[in-house]
């Protein structure tokens, strides 16, 4: 029979093998004026937590680990609140989770990402993990905006997911009214075109506000949906990955 555990705040059996184990990261960032610092690992968690819950329906064993509130990220360091974590100190910091957790009974670790910045730590931080651990682990990552495609967002949003923009606002609302406050919306910020060539000065003029796309658009119900979409998309991929011998693939 299928089941969640939260293994940080409910006893478990050492007779107990999870088929998954789902461990949330996010950052702690600037989210404008109207997101609190934690959004992206709330939204992590919350994703988690749906899947897990998905997953469990459907007969598997879900755990559920703390989730890592801190991430690497640089856009938005100059706003006040941002905190960021070297991205050598992280990966290795990622790496040692990886390894000191996997074992025969923790053979199936995923992260689910809430934001941007940890893809490149998460991406080389697994690798390392995999071959120091060698066989019979599989370990990965999926950023959450990166279960559905672009058309699933321009037809349910008409736009696509962005920095505290409309989409990751209505997520929040969809959790918690409290997590948003509407009236601290400055007004539309179009995102600055992409360049091959980066440039610090253009970032933060980008990021004035410490957001991006139109905000005030955020709908709550739309936010719903979303978390609902995302959640059945990513169970069913996993539970496609848990049945075959492939297991999950990380490229
Ligand atoms: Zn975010």
């Amino acid at each position: 029979m299928g089941r969640v555990i939260k293994l940080y705040d409910e006893p478990f059996s050492v007779f107990e093998k999870p088929d998954l184990v789902i461990v949330p990261i996010g950052s702690v960032e600037r989210h404008g004026n109207h997101l609190p610092l934690g959004t992206d690992t709330i939204i992590a968690q919350a994703i988690s937590e749906l899947t897990a819950k998905k997953l469990a329906e459907r007969g598997k064993v879900v755990a559920l680990m703390p989730p890592i509130w801190y991430g690497y990220t640089w856009s938005l360091r100059h706003m006040d609140g941002t905190v960021s974590v070297d991205p050598k100190v992280l990966t290795s910091f990622i790496e040692e989770i990886i390894v000191t957790m996997a074992n025969p009974r923790f053979s199936r670790i995923l992260f689910i990402n809430g934001h941007g910045g940890n893809k490149e730590v998460l991406e080389i931080a697994i690798k390392e993990a995999l071959i120091r651990l060698g066989p019979g682990i599989k370990v990965g990552f999926i950023s959450w905006w990166d279960v559905l495609t672009k058309g699933d967002y321009e037809k349910l949003f008409g736009t696509v997911p962005m920095h505290a923009c409309e989409i990751e606002t209505s997520i929040m609302l969809a959790l918690n009214e409290k997590y948003v406050d509407l009236n601290a919306i400055e007004g539309k910020v179009e995102p600055s075109e992409r360049k091959v060539l980066k440039a610090i000065e253009e970032v933060r003029r980008t990021f004035a506000f410490g957001y991006l796309g139109d905000p005030k658009k955020a709908d709550k119900e739309k936010g719903k949906l979303l978390l609902e979409i995302v959640s059945d998309r990513l169970a069913s991929m996993l539970l496609k990955e848990l049945k075959s011998s492939s297991g999950l693939e990380i490229e």
